[in-house]
């Protein structure tokens, strides 16, 4: 059996599990106690922790070998810049079309404000947009590398890797070390990969048993439109750009994209995906070291497009719950600050929450309406999630057909990676 078929029947099981428990079982029973805050919680934890352990060193020494790999500054540049301009269009795209769904549909015209606002709710705080450019840069690398700070790991890693490369014949010896380190990350992330199942399981369990689905009612209106928006513009939009500015067919992309999608959905975590997202599109796609290594992590730090639909579809939402008209110029000033507000925040769980407080202050809306949407953002951020990967991973297919450094060979194959269990 393959890794992807095992990993998808267990996150099933978990999910059903999870139900089951959180209909079942009441707050101090034995199940809770011993299994979601025992056992599925230590598990998932775990599982967690070992994706997480791998981010930083993988990240590392891929993008060395990925930036000696290019070997040319120029390159280098050219393929940032593309990325870049993808991300944006591609989370500008994400956005305008949630507006536009929300603004039609209209969730929350009639929602009973009373009923929905719990006790307590400490506003998130948002970080000034000013303070995003000067945190590009690391005052302390090692600091940046022990925080897992990933745009200040790039930038340092990037500018190590083009010394390296400026210093001629002297740095030879230690990209050959960069690249066997690399090989042995990559054969990490294998066996990381195998035990994977198990902790789809428990953290699906945990959630779910946690969340249950009876909560999702009373923002059933909000939750589908969020869901529908999302995945029209994982199956449409992306599907659209890859195909006609990619020449690559979607069918084929989806099928190898499954194994990185379920992980983010597990994790809620485009950070902690890093390592799947990079083997699969490296080893199951077929784009080269250099351009996946230099692209994915960067995309997982700056491009959300799964966060940005949710923000825009929350603004027209709580708009609606308050009575409050932010006409065109605050829609545009939305769509504006959430391309920005996921430049400045890492890809890690809830972060969206926390950039739609961001996105309120700028457009006026009371930020304590978040509270509403609180409830059913654990459950979003897992879809908006696998969403941000699957945008990561569009646009490095993109520029890595553009750059020549796709072997469609590999994307071809349909077994090429394929992990057997
Ligand atoms: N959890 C998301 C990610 O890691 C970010 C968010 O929407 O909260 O990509």
């Amino acid at each position: 059996m393959n890794i992807t078929t095992k990993i998808l029947i267990w996150m099933a099981a978990g999910l059903v599990t999870g139900s089951l428990i959180n209909y079942f079982a009441t707050d101090n029973s034995i199940i809770q106690v011993y299994f979601v805050d025992g056992l599925f919680h230590v598990a998932g934890a775990i599982f967690i922790n070992l994706l997480k352990m791998l981010v930083v060193p993988l990240v590392t020494f891929s993008l060395i070998c990925g930036v000696c790999g290019i070997g040319d500054i120029n390159k280098l540049g050219r393929v940032g810049i593309k990325a870049f301009a993808l991300f944006l269009l591609s989370t500008a795209l994400a956005i305008s079309l949630a507006i536009l769904v929300a603004k039609n549909v209209a969730p929350g015209k009639s929602f009973n404000l009373a009923e929905g606002l719990p006790d307590t709710f400490t506003v998130p705080e948002a970080p000034p947009i000013t303070q995003v450019f000067i945190n590009l840069v690391p005052d302390n690398p090692v600091n940046a590398l022990a925080e897992g700070n990933m745009l200040q790991i790039i930038f340092f890693t990037i500018l190590f890797a083009i010394s390296l490369l400026m210093i001629g014949e002297r740095g030879r010896p230690l990209i050959q070390t960069a690249e066997r380190i690399n090989d042995v990350m990559m054969q990490v992330v294998n066996v990381v990969m195998s035990i994977a199942p198990y902790g789809v399981f428990a953290l699906m369990a945990k959630t779910f048993a946690q969340q249950g689905i009876g909560l999702i009612m009373p923002m059933i209106g909000y939750f589908g439109v969020v869901v529908g928006v999302l995945v029209c513009h994982a199956t449409g939009t992306l599907m659209l750009l890859l195909k006609f500015l990619g020449k690559i067919s979607p069918a084929k992309f989806m099928r190898k994209m499954r194994t990185a999608q379920i992980f983010a959905f597990s994790t809620a975590s485009s950070n902690a995906t890093i390592p799947v997202t990079l083997r699969t599109v490296e080893k199951r796609m077929g784009v080269d070291n250099s351009t996946a290594a230099f692209i994915v992590p960067f995309g997982a730090t700056i491009n959300m497009d799964g966060t940005a639909i949710m923000q825009g579809v929350a603004t027209v939402f709580i708009a609606n719950v308050y009575g409050i008209e932010i006409g065109i110029v605050g829609y545009l000033t939305v769509i504006g600050m959430s391309v920005l507000a996921s430049i400045g925040t890492a890809g890690v769980p809830g972060v969206g929450l926390i950039m739609l407080a961001m996105v309120f202050n700028q457009v006026g809306l009371p930020v304590e309406g978040i509270a509403l949407i609180m409830g059913v953002d654990r459950l979003l951020d897992m879809v908006r999630t696998a969403v941000n990967v699957t945008g990561d991973a569009v646009v490095t297919m993109i520029v890595a057909r553009s750059e020549n450094s796709l072997s469609m060979i590999v994307f071809n194959d349909p077994s090429a990676g394929m992990l057997e269990t």
